[in-house]
Order: C-alpha cells, then sequence, then structure tokens
C-alpha cells in the first residue's frame, strides 16, 4: 500500500525528477499530470493526482506510469498495460448512487413482464431467490438511428439488476419467441455473472454462459430470424423516426 509520500518517492528514482503525488477521488480523470515548470515532465519534475486506487498499484504499474510520464504515448506497451489496470480499478470501484430509472415493461406491441415471466418459469425454475432476486425489466430509450450492426438489443446492469431491451423489437413483426430469446439471454448474465479471467480481461460470455444459450429450445430459430428479419425492422423503425 502506497502513501502520497512513498509513491512519489518511487515515481521520483524511476523518472530522475521530481514528482509530487496527490491521491483524489476523480473516477472521470484518474490520472492528471501537470509538469511542475516548463520543458517535459522527465526535466521540470510533475504533479500528479492519481486516484486513491493508485494506493495499490503494483510496482509494475508504478513502472509503466514512470514510463508513461517520460515517453508519453510512444511507450505503447507500458500506456496499454497502464490503461487496462486503470480501466479495471475502475470498474471494481463501488457503484454511485444508482440513477433512478423509470421503468417501462409494456410497449406499444409488447409487454416485457409476462415474457420474462414465461422465460423463467420455463428456463430458470429455481434460480432466482431472495440471494439472487430476479431482475427488472424495461423498454430502453436509447435512440434508434443507431446502425443495425451496433444495435444492442439487450443489456444487463449488474448494478441496478435491470435488463434493458432495445425499443426496436417493440414491433408487432417482433416474434414473441425472438423477444423471448433475447431476454433469455440477458438473463444468463444474471445466472453467469461476468468474471475477469486469466490476464484480467473480462469474461461476458463464458463457455458455461454459451453452452447453457446453445441449449435454448428455439436457439437456432432466433438466431435464424436475427439474421434474415432483424434489418426488417431497424428499416421500419428508422422510417418512422424521420
Ligand atoms: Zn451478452
Amino acid at each position: 500500500m502506497w502513501m502520497a509520500n512513498s509513491l512519489a518517492q518511487a515515481l521520483t528514482q524511476e523518472l530522475d525528477a521530481p514528482v509530487q503525488v496527490q491521491f483524489t477521488r476523480n473516477r472521470s480523470t484518474p490520472v492528471k499530470a501537470k509538469a511542475m515548470g516548463p520543458g517535459p515532465f522527465a526535466k521540470a519534475g510533475v504533479h500528479l493526482s492519481l486516484h486513491g486506487f493508485f494506493k495499490d498499484a503494483p510496482p509494475g504499474t508504478v513502472t509503466d506510469l514512470a514510463h508513461w510520464l517520460r515517453f508519453g504515448r510512444r511507450a505503447r506497451a507500458a500506456c496499454k498495460r497502464l490503461d487496462h489496470w486503470i480501466q479495471t480499478q475502475v470498474a471494481d470501484l463501488p457503484a454511485k448512487a444508482p440513477r433512478r430509472v423509470r421503468l417501462r415493461t409494456s410497449g406499444e406491441n409488447h409487454d416485457l413482464m409476462p415474457l420474462m415471466e414465461s422465460v423463467r418459469q420455463q428456463e430458470f425454475p429455481n434460480a432466482f431467490s431472495d440471494t439472487l432476486p430476479l431482475p427488472a425489466i424495461t423498454w430502453s430509450q436509447q435512440s434508434t438511428k443507431s446502425k443495425l450492426r451496433t444495435l444492442r438489443l439487450g443489456s444487463y446492469n449488474k448494478t441496478s439488476n435491470l435488463i434493458r431491451i432495445h425499443p426496436v423489437l417493440d414491433d408487432p413483426m417482433a416474434p414473441e419467441f425472438f423477444l423471448r430469446f433475447i431476454i433469455f439471454h440477458e438473463l444468463l448474465h444474471v445466472v453467469h455473472p461476468t468474471f475477469k479471467g486469466p490476464g484480467g480481461r473480462w469474461v461476458h460470455h463464458s463457455k458455461e454462459f454459451r453452452r447453457s444459450e446453445s441449449q435454448y429450445p428455439d436457439y437456432g430459430r432466433a438466431l435464424a430470424w436475427e439474421q434474415k428479419d432483424l434489418w426488417i425492422l431497424a428499416k421500419r423503425r428508422n422510417k418512422k423516426e424521420r
């Protein structure tokens, strides 16, 4: 565990120029560097504002930080490792007080609540309990103008325990079996939570996740519909919006 002083000392040694460290709680800018005078950091010295999670920075991260201070983005490998470490730390920070979300389960054409309930009964009869509560579900409000290939039909937010379904699917032409499949996929995210794999990368769709998903009775039919017919909905929707 670093104190501001000891970390500053370690960095001063690595950089061979004076370094001051101040810990902050700024999660949107976890690293801020300001030269102490004219010239590059390695000459002028640098004042660093670092998020408090740097108190637990491993020695390699401190070295990477010093490399970045000396060479900037040219220290590509160091920057990549540093960015990754920072991202992981930010992701692990306790959630801020969640934004209040207004839930809208019944859309113009489909009601998500009974759909989720039927998926739960069929596919997860015993999975949800007080310790693993069934998430809430809502139609999302995101703009539908996004291109189809970047369209995210469903998402699951663990912090708010909320499933969001893209409004492009609130269409009479969207079959219920497809909506059920999307809900099923998001419920699988609750049952198979995202974890950090070897190398520190986040695994969203583990082998077990994919296996369970492929065993879904309508799996083939749903994928086929997505490939063949989904674009029609997106097109219709865009027309309506214009
Ligand atoms: Zn997924």
